[in-house]
Order: structure tokens, then C-alpha cells, then sequence
């Protein structure tokens, strides 16, 4: 089928709400954080314009590596299942509040950090809690130190950073980007239509992902633990400590309240995931020229400090990461590149699922996302035979019972 605009794309449950459409059509479309999808865009007139740029600049739909990317420099063994990657790193941020502050080391914000105040970067696009909804989050152009440690953590929730490019487009110099691998596909996308882009993106920071749940399950995790979502002023998913635990501020109480572990949280959030995170076939940001996650490779210990992992992945990212180092902004050590599968299995399966499941949805007449590159036959075929049926049979199962063979009409009602 050919998608027309964003409506099918989404219709189709193909969207991942990087906001990249809102940046490139702004006349056209505006974006609606929907409660139990997540954030979704909404056409302002229908029919819309003739030309489809919103679906040129779409992860929803195109995830394609072109060929020059596997150049020969990256590590063989890793390049089937994790894209390129040149080098892999184990490390943290060197200054102990960020490191403190940070999802697992704090080394994406220390990355930023350095870009700004040693590379001449007027800022970082990224995102960070929404200071008037507590329970979303907006897209911001970080430019100082305190910016950029106050928006430290992963947020495990709808955010579509994209749809700030266009403050990028307006600096006077380059700015670091940080989001999720779909949000960085979506900048690469984007670079390669709007030439106001190509000297503006200084760096590309991705943070690896297994899936964005809807704000519903952050609001349904709130009041399993009793607590009236009209009093939150704030909400953290991890950081201050590493993993760190789901903890909320309530209005009129000094600090905020510890409420689950990140563990526990995540295994509820989890099950908020909108369809398209599970045919995605890139966990590991592997358009990006830095990726970072967490080592989990090994158990870690109660009160231990943060650590983060690094792939870097391009050039440009081996610059701005060695720079990094020599600077003294990261701590780091180069680590054995088989960390990567030891502390990912579970992505990785994800990963190898997709073929089987993109192909049940072709059996079905469902449209699929263009996803090349990413030797998805190969890395099915390698799944154990179970996880193989499940990836065909339990798709096709879930096609019949929840209606995915037709189009869903989005409620822009339900928002937050
Ligand atoms: C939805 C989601 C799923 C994840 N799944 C995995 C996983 O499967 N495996 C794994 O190892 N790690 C996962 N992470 C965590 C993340 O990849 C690691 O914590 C990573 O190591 C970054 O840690 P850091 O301390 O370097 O980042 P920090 O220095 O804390 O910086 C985090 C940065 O991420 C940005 N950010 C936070 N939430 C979002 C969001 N929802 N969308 C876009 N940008 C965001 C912030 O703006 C900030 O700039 C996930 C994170 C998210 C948000
Ligand atoms: S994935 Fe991004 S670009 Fe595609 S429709 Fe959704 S918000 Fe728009
Ligand atoms: S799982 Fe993939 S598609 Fe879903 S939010 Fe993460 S990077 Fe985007």
C-alpha cells in the first residue's frame, strides 16, 4: 500500500512519535500526546498539501542503511546484529554529579556537556520533564551545565525530540542531539531533505531502547502505589544512582518519594508499548555516531556507582569521544566487544523477532515499514525455534484479536 500522509502511518499503528513530520510540515500538522498510544500527529487540514515530505522524514516507515555505512571499519562479528560499530567503551562521566544524576554512568550528558563547552556547540536538543505536566515530557535546547543535568535520565515515556529540530536550524553554530535510536533515524532522514540541518547537527547521541510505553502506563503505575496523579509535581524513572528507582515527587512534601525499583517499574511499563516498538529493528541506535546503554553484562551491586556503555559508530563519534576523554569529561576504558550481546540479550531477541513478525503482517495485506540492512532473515533464522513460531504465530494471533488488519482511527480526544 502507498502511505499518503501521516494519518495512514498512523492508522496503521506504523508511528513512533519522533515529532520529525511536525518539524518538516508545521503548517500541517501538530502533535497530540494520545494517553494510551503515545505521541501521535494530528493533519490540521485534510486533505493536506501534494507533497509527502512528512513521510520522507519518517522512522515509522523507512529504517534503511545505505551501503557505504558498513565500510570495512567496523567489527565484523558485531556488524550483523548490532550495526557498525568501530569501538566499544565502558565508562562514566567524570563529573560525579552528572555520573550521579545519569540513567546508568551520566555519559550521554557529559558527551553533550563536552560538545558545548569545549566544541563550540550552541546546544543540545533533547528532552526533559515537562515542568507544568508533570506526567509528560517536552523538547528543550539544553545550553548550560545546569540545563543539561537537569534533564539527565531516562524517561520512560512518550518524547519527540524531533520536533525541535527547527531551534537547531535557527542556531548560530551546531548544536549535539540526544534521543532514542527511532528519534536519531529521524534526524538522518531529515538531514538528507533539509540542507538548513547539514552543518547544524554537530553530533548524534542515541541511547539504546527497547521500547517507549504510553503515558497511561506511567499513570497506571502512579495510582498501583496509591497515589493521586493530581499531586505529582515530578516524575522520575531511574538516575540518582544506577539503575536507580521510580520515585514522585507530591505536592507539598520535601522529597520525593521512592516508589518502586527501576526493575519492577519497567517489568509494569513494559506492557505499554505501541505495536510498532516491537517490529523495531534498530534497539542499539545504529544510526548514530555515538551510542550509549547500560553494561548489565555483569550483577550489580547495591549502592554501586553508575556505568555506562559506548559504541561509537561513525567517525565524527570517535572525534567527539576520544576529545571527550583526552578533556577529561569521561572516564573510560576500552571493553571486549562481546559486552555488547552479554548485557542485551533481550533486545537482541526482539531484534531477531522482526522478520517473523513483519511477515505475518504481510500474510495479512498489513502494511509493514521499509527496513533495510539489518540482516533480519539471518537474525531470525538464528532464534530458537520457539521464539521463531511465537514470532509469526503470536503476531498473527494478535493481527485477529485486537484488529490490526484494518486501519484505527486515532482518539485525539484521549490526551494528556
Ligand atoms: C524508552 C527507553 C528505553 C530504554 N531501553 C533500554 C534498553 O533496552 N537497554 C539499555 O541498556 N538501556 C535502555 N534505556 C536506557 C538508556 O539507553 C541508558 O540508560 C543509556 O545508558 C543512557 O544513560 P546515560 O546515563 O548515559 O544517559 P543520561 O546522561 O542520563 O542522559 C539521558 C538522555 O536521554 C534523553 N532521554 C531520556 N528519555 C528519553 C526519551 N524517552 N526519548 C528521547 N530521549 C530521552 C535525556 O534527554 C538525556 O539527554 C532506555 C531508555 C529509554 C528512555
Ligand atoms: S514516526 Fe515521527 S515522522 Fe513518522 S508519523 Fe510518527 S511522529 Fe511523524
Ligand atoms: S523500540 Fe525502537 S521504535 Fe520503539 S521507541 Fe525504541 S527506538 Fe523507537
Amino acid at each position: 500500500m502507498r502511505f499518503r500522509n501521516v494519518q495512514d502511518v498512523t492508522e496503521w499503528g506504523l508511528c513512533i512519535g519522533c515529532g520529525a513530520c511536525a518539524y518538516i510540515c508545521p503548517e500541517n500538522i501538530t502533535l497530540v500526546n494520545v494517553l494510551d498510544e503515545g505521541i501521535r500527529p494530528k493533519l490540521t487540514q485534510s486533505p493536506c498539501g501534494q507533497c509527502d515530505n512528512c513521510l520522507k522524514v519518517c522512522p515509522g516507515i523507512n529504517v534503511i542503511h545505505s551501503t557505504e555505512r558498513d565500510r570495512g571499519n567496523t567489527i565484523p562479528d558485531l556488524r550483523k546484529s548490532w550495526g557498525p560499530v568501530l569501538e566499544v567503551w565502558e565508562g562514566y562521566a567524570a563529573d560525579a554529579e552528572v555520573r550521579y544524576a545519569g540513567s546508568s554512568g551520566g555519559l550521554a550528558s557529559a558527551l553533550a556537556l563536552y560538545c558545548v563547552e569545549k566544541r563550540k556547540m550552541h546546544g543540545l536538543l533533547h528532552i526533559g520533564p515537562d515542568d507544568n505536566i508533570p506526567l509528560k515530557n517536552k523538547t528543550v535546547l539544553s545550553a548550560s551545565r545546569a540545563e543539561i543535568v537537569a534533564r539527565t535520565g531516562s524517561r520512560y515515556a512518550p518524547a519527540s525530540p524531533c520536533d525541535g529540530l527547527s531551534m537547531v536550524a535557527a542556531a548560530p553554530d551546531p548544536c549535539a542531539f540526544i534521543g532514542k535510536p527511532c528519534d536519531v533515524t529521524a534526524v538522518t532522514l531529515a538531514r538528507s531533505l533539509k540542507g538548513e540541518l547539514v552543518e547544524k547537527i554537530g553530533v548524534t547521541i542515541g541511547i539504546f531502547c527497547a521500547g517507549t510505553p504510553s503515558s497511561q502506563g506511567t499513570l497506571d503505575l502512579i495510582e498501583k502505589h496509591g497515589i493521586d496523579p493530581e499531586t505529582v509535581e515530578e516524575v522520575r524513572y531511574r538516575g540518582k544512582g544506577w539503575p536507580g528507582k521510580f520515585s514522585v515527587k507530591i505536592r507539598g512534601e520535601a522529597a520525593p518519594r521512592e516508589v518502586v525499583s527501576y526493575m519492577d517499574s519497567w517489568g509494569f511499563l513494559q506492557e505499554y508499548r505501541p505495536y510498532r516498538c516491537h517490529l523495531c529493528p534498530d534497539p542499539t541506535s545504529e544510526f548514530a555516531d555515538i551510542a550509549c546503554g547500560d553494561p548489565w553484562y555483569r550483577t550489580i551491586e547495591q549502592g554501586e556507582p553508575g556505568q555506562s556503555m559506548a559504541l561509537v559508530r561513525t567517525e565524527r563519534g570517535r572525534e567527539i569521544l576520544h576529545g571527550a576523554i583526552e578533556a577529561g569529561y569521561v572516564i573510560l576504558k576500552k571493553a571486549d566487544p562481546s559486552i555488547l550481546e552479554k548485557s542485551q540479550r533481550d533486545v537482541l531477541r526482539k531484534r531477531g523477532a522482526v522478520w517473523g513478525r513483519t511477515l505475518a503482517m504481510r500474510i495479512f495485506g498489513i502494511p509493514t515499514p521499509k527496513l533495510e540492512g539489518f540482516s533480519l532473515f539471518e537474525n531470525w533464522r538464528r532464534l530458537p525455534f520457539l521464539h521463531k513460531l511465537k514470532s509469526t504465530l503470536g503476531t498473527a494471533r494478535r493481527i485477529i484479536l485486537r484488529g490490526y488488519y484494518k486501519r484505527r482511527k486515532t482518539d485525539f480526544a484521549n490526551r494528556i
